[in-house]
């Protein structure tokens, strides 16, 4: 009988739970039993081994989510491989960046992004969800008998994941085997997280959000994810109310919540089966949080980056109204500081930068020494983020030292304007950006979605912050426009938004 590695939790649950469902794809329809995921891990372990794929190499996956970034995380587990799951919304050249960057042995893609794969690499291996005799079937069906488990340890890696890329060219981050496990214990505690648990997975898998928050989380507890293939905030909210799918999980950054909250299906949703909403990865305005609270769903505030695998701080359910607009205190096995330039601890009240340290924690950067040796001093990680802690020690992430801008000597945070536009019923989506100014160096312009017929003009908008914000944070200027710039997971690119609105990306503080 081989043993099972402690990293390979399909195969654990396999052998207790053989019928749990794992996976449900909701774009093919399959549903992917613990038994049946096993197999397939199997299957294509061996068939990668066939290939000449070995321990250490990188596979990289351009697809869309579906049940096979599981397949080849798990399939890469047991070969000792490292999974490179890449962002489609990437052009050409910047993907010819990355796999310049990681050499991956073998690219396995999916049949829509035919054309860009075949530019990239000419060791390929298709998926195609249409046809029972793609490349992938095939060779899972033709697969021998799987070779012998690597023995690994949790310092080996298991994947390299690119940032975002909000504030400039996506980083490698390393990810190790103990990191996702890390993230797994430290999440699904606080997440109620349990075989029980069935999560609605929206945000794109070659992301950490998508990934770790929380499908593997949920998988890690032999619980079952239901796999949409791109948000649509109709779709989420039926499959949410849906008593046979039985959501129980939901995980989102904050746009998904503010076009589900816009939604003419919002109101009648059946959101009552849902046990955790969980939203991070970027501010998330008061009034957002506040519309879903009223609805009987206290959002559950998270805080992490693509280095922190990636939950660093969570509020706990009970706190999720209390505490609203925090992001809850440092998880279980990892801890956190709010420094000053000097690097001493910043009282409670104040603002300085979010460190992180704990198991959960990248080694650094892939193939990027320079980026690795900035990021860190005596272990902590520096974050980048503007940060404070109350009385309480519960931490309030203000914003991106990136984004933050000074306007007459006052240090202005771009989410704390963002809250108070949010409050503005005309409002559909907005983002305050610096730009420059003779007189105060630098001063907010606010850029705006408008509701569809709804009026709304800029002395309108400044006249609404004048009251709520002191004078040097009210923007003194106002664009009206159709959609703001989002990268895939979401997130607002502030960067192009400078660069339309200024000529530059030319934050005061990098
Ligand atoms: P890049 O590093 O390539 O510019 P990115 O930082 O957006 O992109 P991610 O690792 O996906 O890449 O995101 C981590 C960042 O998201 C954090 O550093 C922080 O700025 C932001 N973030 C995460 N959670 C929150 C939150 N709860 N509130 C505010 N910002 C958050
Ligand atoms: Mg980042």
């Amino acid at each position: 009988m081989p043993t099972i590695p402690y990293y390979d939790w399909i195969a654990h649950h396999a052998g207790r739970r053989p019928r749990q469902l794992a996976i449900h794809d909701l774009h093919t329809g399959r549903k992917i039993s613990y038994a049946a995921l096993d197999e397939r891990i199997g299957r294509l372990t061996s068939a990668l081994a066939a290939r000449g794929i070995a321990r250490g190499d990188r596979i990289a996956l351009l697809a869309p989510n579906c049940a096979e970034y599981f397949e080849l995380q798990f399939a890469c587990g047991r070969l000792g491989a490292i999974m490179l799951p890449l962002n489609w919304r990437l052009t050409v050249p910047e993907l010819e960046y990355i796999l310049g960057d990681s050499s991956p042995k073998l690219l396995i893609h999916d049949r829509s992004f035919a054309p860009q794969a075949t530019a990239l690499s000419a060791s390929l291996l298709e998926i195609d969800h249409d046809r029972a005799d793609s490349a992938y079937e095939r060779a899972l069906a033709e697969a021998g008998p799987p070779p012998a488990a690597v023995p690994l340890t949790h310092d080996d890696i298991g994947m390299v994941m690119y940032t975002s890329g909000t504030t400039g060219h996506p980083k490698g981050a390393i990810i190790t085997h103990g990191m996702v496990f890390w993230n797994c214990v430290n999440l699904g505690i606080p997440a109620l997280i349990t075989p029980e648990t069935v999560q609605l997975v929206v945000l794109p898998l070659f992301h950490t959000g998508g990934l770790n928050c929380y499908a593997n989380p949920v998988l890690h507890a032999g619980g079952t994810i239901v796999i949409m293939r791109n948000f649509d905030p109709g779709q989420a909210l039926d499959c949410i109310s849906d008593s046979a799918l039985g959501i129980t999980h939901f995980f989102a950054v904050p746009a998904p919540y503010q076009f589900m909250m816009q939604h003419p299906k919002f109101q009648a949703a059946d959101l009552s089966r849902l046990r955790i909403a969980g939203v991070g990865g970027a501010p998330c305005a008061l009034p957002i949080l506040e519309t879903w609270i009223a609805r009987g769903v206290p959002l559950v505030q998270g805080w992490g980056m693509t280095e922190t695998s990636p939950a660093g701080t969570m509020l706990d359910a009970a706190d999720a109204i209390r505490k609203v607009g925090s992001a809850g205190k440092a998880m279980m096995h990892t801890a956190i500081r709010v420094i000053d330039d000097e690097g001493r601890d910043v009282p409670a009240g104040g603002i300085g930068e979010l460190l992180i340290k704990g198991p959960n924690i990248t080694p650094g950067y892939w193939n990027n020494e320079a980026a690795t040796a900035k990021s860190f001093t005596d272990g902590w990680l520096h974050t980048g983020d503007a940060a404070r802690l109350d009385e309480e020690g519960f931490v309030y992430i203000v914003d991106r030292w990136k984004d933050m801008y000074i306007s007459g000597g006052e240090n202005v945070y771009p989410a704390e304007v963002e809250n108070v536009l949010f409050q503005i019923p005309a409002v559909a989506d907005a983002a305050i950006i610096g730009v420059p100014n003779e007189r105060w160096g630098e001063v907010g312009m606010a850029v705006i979605v408008r509701k569809p017929d709804q009026p709304l003009a800029e002395g309108d908008v400044i006249q609404h912050c004048l009251g709520r914000l002191a004078k040097f944070k009210v923007p003194q200027s106002v664009a009206f426009v159709d959609a703001l710039p989002r990268n895939a997971t979401g997130k607002v690119l502030k960067r192009e938004l400078r660069v339309q609105f200024v000529g530059r990306d030319a934050p005061s503080i990098s």
